[in-house]
């Protein structure tokens, strides 16, 4: 809930956060599962869990933390995913983990660099062989870059940094926006971004849907064997709205992910999450003991590696607004992010 998607917690109530955007995979997901006829409980499972592994701040905290574990063996949000529903959560008395499916844990997984490949076994193997994973997978993939490109523009026109003028530049933008302001001429702002935002999702699933119904068709594959085996995913956009997709996501990354005001925020989450690196690798007794149980102070002084990784996991399982405390109470300073940090 506290963690950020694009913006930082504190810089509005109103934006998406981590919660938020795997709400709205996990819808987009299931539509689509449903019209296709896939299996729509693990394509939840997939969406619900696939950005479990976020840093705090976005994407700025994890190219941190992993600029700061480069030597112990990196960090990769996909993979911090697995990890979490395979080791980190703690519920049941007989087992680490959830215990969930190969299934669910190969749509969690959705890259992974080849070196960690080769450590995973089964769920290592697709990197490795290039093979495709299950249909419900190739969906919840696809079902984020819908979420998140879409929630982006309507948050990035919440917040003013990008506005409708830009947008227009933007054909999967103008199309609906132009359809909705001739027929309901006068409506609000919010209603009309609103309105035009849901006529962008819904073209890009009926695409979507349309277009993977024909691949399966035409691929015709007879059992899960088959669909791994092909060179390309199956459920895909079509020819004619891939180019437009990628047009809108390029915009977005020009003049909202880079934008001035995002970067500055990012620019201090990332200086924030490499010195909270600095004080619990220096000091582990900081951690928790509910987080330790594991690792003994003097264990985890012998091996560096595994230290790195505890703090990694600590660092990685912060909201935003727990990190900013922390970074706060670890560096006395009261103006952390953007000046008004709560102190709750
Ligand atoms: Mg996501």
């Amino acid at each position: 809930m506290y963690k950020t998607q694009v913006f930082v917690y504190d810089e509005g109530d109103l934006y998406r956060t981590r919660l938020t955007h795997s709400l709205e995979v996990a819808q987009i997901a299931r539509s689509v599962a449903v019209a296709l006829g896939l299996n729509e409980a693990l394509t939840e499972a997939i969406a619900l869990a696939h950005d479990l592994g976020h840093t705090p701040f976005g994407h700025a905290g994890q190219d941190a933390l992993n600029d700061v574990m480069r030597e112990y063996g990196g960090f990769e949000h996909n993979l911090q995913s697995l990890r979490v529903v395979d080791q980190l959560e703690e519920k049941y008395a007989g087992f680490q983990g959830l215990n969930l499916t190969f299934e669910t844990r190969e749509g969690i997984l959705k890259h992974c660099s080849l070196t960690n490949a080769r450590q995973l076994g089964d769920l290592g193997r697709r990197f490795i062989e290039h093979r495709q994973p299950s249909l419900e997978a190739q969906l919840a993939n696809i079902a984020d870059e819908i979420a998140y490109n879409n929630h982006d523009v309507d948050d990035g026109l919440r917040a003013g940094l990008i506005s409708v003028e830009q947008l227009m530049e933007i054909e999967l933008f103008r199309e609906p926006y132009t359809q909705v302001t001739q027929r309901y001429p006068g409506l609000p702002t919010r209603r009309l971004i609103h309105e035009t935002v849901r006529r962008m999702i819904d073209g890009l699933i009926t695409d979507l849907i349309e277009s993977s119904r024909a691949n399966i068709a035409a691929a015709a594959p007879d059992s899960i064997e088959a669909v791994r085996a092909l060179p390309q995913p199956l459920i895909n956009f079509s020819h004619g709205i891939g180019p437009k997709n990628q047009a809108l996501a390029r915009f977005l990354r020009a003049q909202l992910y880079h934008h001035p005001q995002v970067r500055r925020a990012a620019d201090k989450a990332m200086h924030m999450v490499r010195e909270l690196f600095s004080v619990y690798f220096n000091n582990p007794e900081q951690i928790p003991d509910s987080l330790s149980v594991t690792m003994r102070a003097n264990q985890i002084r012998e091996n560096a590696v595994e230290r790195a990784r505890k703090v990694a996991d600590y660092i990685a399982g912060m909201t935003d607004r727990y990190a900013l405390r922390a970074y706060r109470r670890a560096t006395d300073q009261s103006d952390a992010l953007s000046g008004h940090v709560d102190s709750a």
